[in-house]
């Protein structure tokens, strides 16, 4: 392996490996997928074969390639190919197996306390971004760009992506995920998973499954039946792995129906691998494992092992070896997983290394942020009227940069953070809560969009000031943050400190008032009718500020739609507070999953419960009309619908076809999606195919899907509130394999 070696010095690395000329895709692979799986299957067999017991426990359990302090051994010598970053696993050099380089995540390749001195690399946007675009294009690209750049760096596992549901909107890692609903997730989370597997770099479906919180993570029992938690959360996880094929999935913290997610039979060993057929490798989360036996309840790997109470997969599985109380077919199973996903994907065949265009992946930053952004309300502020003559940008580090997430997926981009806050607290987590801001000016970007305007600055300290600085200008923009990260959750939906007070003074001095929400969350805003316009811009990645003027002037038409359901407050949402908020970390809690697959929009519809804004909503500066729906029934429901842009600029639409009731009974759930650009006056007919689980029920007893005959309305809708068409058609009983 040559890139390792010249990766224990990173740089040199980075150097040497970014000037290459091989295209992105991975090298030397057989031409058919069937073929080159068959070819994966022989390799692993044959090589783990030849393995002695202590190399094969060698790629069973790996560690963070971190030094914590009064974590493991502080003089413990690292072999020379690691390449400092989330994690490592020794390889078998001698039968040409690579060690396993690991490193976050699906927001970018991180750095973590900068431990390769000086590396930045392209920061996207949140996932919840990601998830406004409806565009599972450009999360290939996005998953595409992360991979290559992993790979310049000798990374050949990134740990990304994140597929668990947004089920709370309180949860501090919802910005690492793509949405509430399982067929959006579970669509552009496949695509982001082929994208990095296309750059020959293993991608990690995580946290498999039901991390739905922060709070007491590790402790965290969440319970919940089997057949809405195969609806919902196992389904979007079902759908990723179908289309993306990841060589691996990292198991989950927390407990599901009592058994620790990475030694939970049920999850691992029944649903994943029995049932959906899976041939790659679970590894743990960081931290996750309590017990050798998790081996025999599907665990393949440890990762992070320093971070567990012992080397699990090691001396204590070696014993369990010798006495027979570990199968030994199974410790060649857990190897040869192993190995087949780096053959699958190609990690053994590595050539040439990636030339990294780091422009183009600027571009594809700021066009997820572009697509990401999602405008919620807008009374005719926007776009901005050219004939605004000052311009006044309110609201804490507007004149620096744009707010990122924190946690494992803290990104430092090429252009670096403008600011940190280091924010701290109680727990595992503290030092990682540190709020950055990526450099690149909301007000800079403003007045380079806006260049017959002056722009003015209030850091939206005090309500007086930034009131004052509002009276002056023709149209007011507040920035409204809200920091969110992995190891904590929020208490509730409400912005910190005082933000509110100051977006009402503003637009209580100022007509024109346009709020910009920078926040991995859902948020309420009680000053809602009193401002112009709203734009939800997420977390917005290291383009953020070019992309949000973009999108404020009126260059690019907004299309996010949303991936998540806005609440009116706290109390619409299954827990009006969190289970065991606030308490020590580490209390066991059991938490049953109220909503249990009825997630997000279909809660909010089996409530009866009106939203603030609807999953699926979002505004454009064009029009769009629907006519002609045609639903086909047979094996499943295909739909056709003519789109028209009815307005005079161009745009893209994102309609959504969603079931609405089974024999008049309310069923909501999303069915297909599709992101369309069209030209003024420009329409087409798309076509939309339902994924027949969708119309389905998983019927546990008979442990299969059930599709029940009746009368199925289906509506073309704006969102998951506005249906604009719908049809009712018959469907016939039919059964799906689970
Ligand atoms: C996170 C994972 C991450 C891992 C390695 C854990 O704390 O939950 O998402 O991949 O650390 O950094």
């Amino acid at each position: 392996m040559k890139t390792s070696t010249a990766c224990a010095l990173v740089l040199a690395c980075i150097a040497s490996t970014a000037t290459g000329n091989a295209p992105v895709a991975a090298q030397s692979r057989p031409a058919s997928e069937a073929q080159r799986e068959a070819e994966a299957d022989r390799w692993a067999a044959d090589t783990e074969a030849k393995m002695t017991d202590d190399e094969r426990f060698s790629l069973i359990h790996g560690f963070m390639a971190l030094r914590i302090p009064g974590l493991g051994d502080p003089k413990m010598v690292w072999p020379e190919d690691v390449v400092p970053g989330a994690g490592y696993v020794r390889g078998v050099a001698r039968l040409g197996v690579p060690s396993l380089r690991e490193t976050d995540a699906s927001l970018g390749v991180t750095n973590p306390f900068g431990v390769r001195q000086g590396d930045t690399a392209t920061a996207l946007p949140a996932g919840l971004a990601l998830g406004a675009s409806f565009d599972p294009d450009l999360a290939r690209q996005g998953g595409n760009i992360v991979a290559q750049e992993a790979r310049a760096r000798g990374f050949n596992v990134l740990l990304g992506g994140g597929i668990n549901l947004a089920r709370d909107p309180r949860n501090g890692r919802n910005f690492e995920y793509i949405s509430e609903d399982p067929l959006l997730s579970g669509v552009m989370g496949g695509a982001a998973i082929q994208g990095t597997q296309d750059a020959g770099v293993i991608s990690t479906a995580k946290h498999f499954a039901l991390n739905s919180n922060e709070t007491n993570r590790h402790t965290w029992n969440a319970t919940i039946d089997e057949g809405a938690l195969r609806e919902s959360d196992l389904l979007a996880f079902q759908i990723a792995i179908e289309t993306g094929k990841p060589g691996s999935i990292m198991c989950a913290y927390n407990l599901v129906n009592g058994a620790k997610a990475c030694g939970n039979d049920f999850l691992l060993n029944q649903v994943l691998k029995r049932d959906w057929g899976y041939k790659g490798w679970v590894m743990s989360d960081w931290g996750a494992v309590s017990s050798a036996d998790f081996a025999a309840k599907g665990l393949d790997q440890q990762s992070g092992d320093q971070l567990d109470k012992q080397v699990w997969f090691d001396a204590p599985l070696k014993a369990k070896l010798a006495d027979g109380s570990f199968d030994r077919a199974r410790l060649s199973d857990m190897v040869r997983r192993i190995l087949r996903s780096m053959k699958a994907v190609g990690v053994t065949d590595w050539q040439q290394q990636p030339k990294i265009d780091m422009a183009a992946h600027a571009a594809t930053a700021l066009e997820i942020a572009r697509r990401g952004i999602v405008l919620l309300k807008n009374d005719g502020a926007l776009p901005l009227a050219s004939t605004a003559r000052t311009i006044a940008v309110i609201g804490e580090k507007a004149q620096v940069g744009v707010l990122s997430g924190g946690g494992s997926s803290q990104g430092l981009p090429p252009r670096g953070w403008a600011a940190s806050d280091p924010i701290g607290g109680a727990g595992q987590m503290g030092a990682w809560r540190v709020a950055r801001w990526f450099a690149g000016a909301p007000t800079d970007a403003i007045a380079a969009a806006a260049p017959q305007a002056k722009v003015v600055f209030d850091p939206g300290l005090y309500p007086a000031a930034a009131a004052a600085a509002a009276a002056q200008a023709d149209v007011a923009i507040v920035f409204v943050n809200k920091y969110e990260v992995e190891g904590f959750d929020s208490p509730d939906l409400a912005l910190p400190r005082g933000q509110d007070a100051i977006v009402e003074a503003v637009a209580k001095a100022n007509p024109n008032t346009i709020v910009v929400l920078q926040t991995g969350n859902p948020v309420t805003m009680r000053w809602r009718d009193r401002v112009k316009a709203i734009v939800a811009a997420w977390y917005p990645g290291q383009e953020g500020a070019q992309a949000i003027a973009d999108v404020l002037t009126g260059k690019v038409n907004p299309s996010g739609r949303l991936p998540i359901t806005f609440p009116q407050g706290v109390e619409q949402l299954p827990y009006t507070s969190i289970p065991s908020f606030g308490t020590p970390e580490n209390t066991p809690v059991t938490v049953a999953m109220r909503e249990g697959a009825d997630v997000g929009y279909r809660w909010f519809a089996r409530k009866k419960l009106t939203p603030m804004y609807a999953f699926g909503h979002g505004l454009s500066y064009t029009q769009f009309a629907y006519s002609d729906l045609a639903v086909r029934s047979g094996k499943t429901l295909t739909a056709t619908v003519t789109v028209q842009n009815t307005g005079s600029r161009a745009g893209a639409d994102v309609p959504q076809l969603y079931l609405e009731a089974i024999d008049g009974a309310a069923e909501p759930r999303l069915l297909g999606f599709k992101r369309i650009e069209l030209a003024p006056g420009e329409r087409r007919t798309i076509s939309l195919t339902v994924d027949p689980r969708l119309l389905a029920k998983y019927d546990t007893a008979a442990g299969n899907w059930r599709i029940k005959r009746g009368r199925y309305a289906v509506a073309i809708a704006k969102s998951a509130t506005e249906p604009v068409l719908s049809q009712t058609v018959a469907v016939a009983a039919q059964r799906l394999p689970r």
